[in-house]
């Protein structure tokens, strides 16, 4: 991908610019130095960076998470593999294949960048991932595409004579444990400040000495560089894009954060536990509800009410747990047992009706996910809706957690630390580990817990629902 788009053919747009029709991708590795060039559509324009988003949405939740960096590369591959697969050259690979996949990074990479180039925080974030979205392909990568890469590239490395080696045997030898046959680049130092840290290079006179086999820390070093100075000059170009009313809510939507897989709750209404909820089993599932769910379930029994927005958030959950509009109908009239059944046909039937599409402009609404749920309507006094990882105050959300049997101060602690740095659903995330590490915690031979971050609600209810199965077969054996 990294060799200069090649002109095929050129039209002239309605403004009478050129526009290149085709781009030739012959490598997969690429800095991404060139912006791509052809039309496509406004639906290609969103899927494929939101496919790009859920790969690096995951690799800021491990990295959040501290994760080293083969743990990371476990969780993340899978899901690069899925959405944002780049497929080796071969003589059996189609080059319809290759192409397809590699228009899609290179696009999606771009489009990111307008979406992350708004702010000092958001630029960093995106270098960040993509950065290590890089390591692992490259890590991945053949040899020969490693070479293709550095020689395409004029990265202004000097390679170290014969002559300048043996006299600083001792020094390379020692500083860089590398073995006396190993080559080496000569870089100023502040271009590879992660082995300078490391102490895993020799300095002398401003120049860092890195051995050949160092050689994926200098090229990360370049792409996270180039990167950063393109999304500030990107940064600088934005405001002509404001304009365009098609693309900035697309663009605004994309930069709210990492994205949450939409949650399809099926047409039959069954979910994970293989068959329809009943109204009265609502109440023994609550422990394997998430937080935000936990809170809305306890307000609805204490003051036998909840508001609009605390409806509309728990009525879909449960509509996604498998609650068909039957039974939801039963639930909510019985939960609301302080009104007559007038008042409850008048005022919230038609509601609970809508949200199933039996209503109005009769769409079959989904239940709302993290980042729908964090970001949305923030809840005003007595209103119960929300996330608490979010909304509620910090002593609040420990007695919340209390209600859990979270009272462990390691992990109160991390989860104060998180909704700090405003990594809500990874605060979530380990309280739904925390919780169920009686299973078997992650890791441990047997462990049923999937090490991925919670996104949505009723993921949370899903995933707890089918780690108590799992355990459950295993103890029957
Ligand atoms: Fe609910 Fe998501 Fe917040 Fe967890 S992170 S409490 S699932 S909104």
């Amino acid at each position: 991908m990294f060799r200069a788009p090649k002109k095929r053919a050129l039209e002239r747009t309605n403004f009478g610019k050129e526009v290149v029709r085709d781009q030739d991708y012959p490598e997969r590795l690429s800095l991404y130095t060139v912006p791509p060039l052809q039309e496509i559509t406004l639906d290609e324009f969103e899927i494929w960076a939101l496919d790009r988003l859920r790969v690096l949405g995951e690799i800021e939740n491990c990295l959040s998470r501290n994760k080293a960096p083969k743990a990371l590369e476990a969780v993340v591959k899978p899901i690069i593999d899925k959405y944002l697969s780049l497929s080796p050259n071969s003589p059996s690979a189609k080059s319809s294949i290759l192409d397809g996949e590699r228009r899609k990074d290179h696009y999606s990479h771009f489009i990111l960048r307008l979406a992350f180039c708004r702010s000092d925080e958001l630029r960093s974030r995106f270098v960040k991932a993509e950065s290590v979205l890089f390591r692992i392909r490259y890590a991945n990568a053949e040899p020969a595409e490693w070479q293709n890469l550095i020689s395409h590239y004029s990265f202004g490395w000097t390679q170290v004579s014969e002559e300048e080696k043996f006299s600083l045997r001792d020094e390379l030898v020692v500083s860089t444990t590398s073995s006396d046959h190993e080559s080496y680049f000569k870089v100023p130092f502040e271009r590879v400040p992660e082995l300078v840290a490391d102490r895993r290079v020799f300095l002398k006179h401003g120049d860092a000495y890195v051995p050949v086999s160092q050689q994926i820390s200098l090229v990360l070093a370049e792409f996270s560089s180039r990167l950063s100075k393109a999304l500030e000059l990107t940064a600088r170009a934005l405001p002509r894009l404001d304009e365009d009313d098609r693309l900035v809510p697309i663009l605004n939507h994309i930069s709210r954060g990492f994205v949450a897989p939409e949650y399809f709750s099926s047409d039959e209404a069954m979910s994970v536990l293989g068959e329809t909820v009943k109204a009265v089993q609502v109440d023994s599932l609550v422990s394997h509800f998430p937080l935000c769910m936990q809170q809305l379930h306890k307000g609805l029994r204490r003051d036998h009410h909840l508001r609009y927005y605390g409806r509309q958030q728990y009525g879909l959950f449960l509509k996604g747990i498998g609650l068909s509009v039957e039974e939801a109908l039963i639930f909510w009239r019985q939960s609301f047992s302080e009104i007559t059944d007038e008042k409850f046909s008048k005022e919230y039937r038609y509601n609970v009706r809508h949200n199933y599409g039996l209503e109005g402009s009769r769409k079959n609404y989904r239940p709302h996910n993290c980042v729908q749920i964090i970001g949305g309507n923030p809840p005003g006094p007595g209103d119960l809706h929300g996330c608490p990882y979010r909304h509620f105050s910090e002593d609040n959300l420990v007695a919340a957690l209390g209600s859990m049997g979270v009272h462990d101060n390691s992990i109160l602690r991390q989860v104060k630390e998180d909704v700090k740095n405003k990594h809500y659903h990874v605060a979530c995330t380990k309280v739904f580990e925390y919780t169920h590490a009686k299973y078997a915690p992650i890791g441990e031979k047997g462990s049923v817990l999937k090490d991925e971050a919670i996104t949505h609600p009723n993921l949370y209810f899903d995933r707890s629902v089918q780690v108590a199965k799992a355990a459950k077969a295993r103890a029957d054996g």
